[in-house]
């Protein structure tokens, strides 16, 4: 029986994850639970899976929380805030689910790895903020991280039973979101309703906007980076609009390993909870006669100029990467919110970032550092965008 606390648990991926939990009740607990505001879908995960934990996203949700339990013979220990995901993330499990979206899930990911979890990441932001402190981290307690981003999960796939010394360049595939064939002068007038459509994954909100400007790919590039130690220069996008080849490893001897299959986040997260097992999911498969064509196309730099970023992030100080995504995470909220226009994200990321590796801001020594760099960029983007404090993340 594998013990499993969940942070994001009423997101995308964290829904999933109990989905896939609850499809197998012989080989998965679930201890804890952790989510955001989103009390009803809370309370109701709270009914099915009886978790020893629960942590709200504030003292409100948390009341609202247990006013909705309060007929529960035994009701969980319910927290809130920052204290409470650190609850979720160091409480009993074998394994964490890292399943927040952003910035706030580097702290109680960072928390279970101290405590000595294995954790399955989904929230990528954690190693594009932190990613050289993290890994130390990794290293230290020797704990396991297995990454549940499907293109990551796909790499890790290809990678079983090989030597690292062997890898020659890791190739990201990117869907090219709902613009892939969209040109500049229409792209640049694409509404909130155009850039929520993707055409393959179901998400939420953030990463699909992550996905139209290709911003995920560039998150994705620095997640690999660190996942996999590989030198920026050795990695590579390729986009493959069908999302049926989720990534591949070339090796030394010019052979190119990839992952298929159709696309459905259920796959990365039941490889990555069952580890190093298989579960048998009751999922639609591949046919390949069916599939027809896999296309594979280079990455348009001029109307993606988002794909150019991670390697210049990498290139600079170990800041960069949470300067990159704290702009990023501001440009994208203001564009959800209707207050700037689409290549206004990736323009604000760029000049961000630009700005920071102008002033070198230097190593990455412990999580003040980080937050810093991202308070930093993140005042930076509201001032390009003429935004106060209050109005986006
Ligand atoms: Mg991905």
């Amino acid at each position: 029986m594998r013990r499993l606390a969940v942070l994001g648990c009423t997101g995308s991926v964290g829904e999933q994850t109990l989905a896939v939990a609850e499809a197998f009740p012989d080989r998965f607990r679930v201890t804890a639970l952790g989510a955001g505001r989103n009390v009803e879908k809370l309370a109701a995960q709270v009914r099915r899976f009886a978790p020893a934990v629960v942590a709200a996203g504030d003292a409100a949700a948390a009341d609202a929380l247990r006013a909705r339990l309060a007929d529960l013979p035994e009701a969980p220990r319910i927290l809130h805030g920052a204290e409470g995901l650190r609850e979720v993330a160091t409480h009993e499990a074998d394994l964490v689910v890292a399943a927040l979206v952003g910035a706030v899930g580097l702290e109680p990911t960072l928390a279970a790895i101290r405590a000595g979890r294995d954790v399955a990441l989904a929230n990528k932001e954690v190693l594009v903020m932190a990613g050289a402190l993290v890994l130390r981290e990794v290293q230290a307690r020797g704990v396991r991280l297995l990454p549940v981003d499907s293109e990551h999960s796909a790499i890790f796939q290809a990678l079983a039973g090989q030597r690292r010394e062997d890898v020659f360049r890791l190739i990201l595939t990117a869907s090219g979101g709902p613009f892939r064939t969209w040109s500049a002068e229409r792209i640049a007038h694409a509404t909130l309703a155009d850039a929520l459509k993707h055409p393959n994954w179901s998400m939420g909100p953030k990463i699909t906007i992550d996905s139209a400007t290709l911003m995920n790919k560039a998150l994705e590039v620095i997640e690999a980076r660190w996942l996999f130690d590989l030198a920026p220069e050795r990695i590579e996008i390729v986009v493959h609009p069908q999302s049926i080849v989720h990534s591949l490893v070339e090796f030394v001897d010019g052979s190119v390993l990839a992952q298929l299959g159709l696309p459905d986040m259920r796959v990365p997260i039941a490889v990555a909870l069952a580890y190093p097992e298989r579960l048998p999911l009751d999922l639609p498969r591949l046919d390949l006669a069916k599939a027809e064509r896999l296309d594979f196309e280079a990455p348009d730099r001029a109307r993606f100029p988002a794909v150019e970023l991670p390697f210049a992030a990498l290139r600079g100080d170990e800041a960069a990467p949470a300067v990159l995504n704290a702009a990023n995470e501001v440009a994208v909220a203001a564009f959800l919110d209707g207050r700037i226009a689409f290549p206004e994200i990736v323009a604000t990321n760029a000049s961000v970032l630009e700005s920071h590796l102008a002033r070198a801001a230097g190593a990455v020594r412990d999580l003040a550092d980080v937050r810093a760099a991202d308070g930093w960029a993140r005042a930076e983007a509201r001032a390009r965008l003429g935004l106060r404090e209050g109005d986006a993340a």
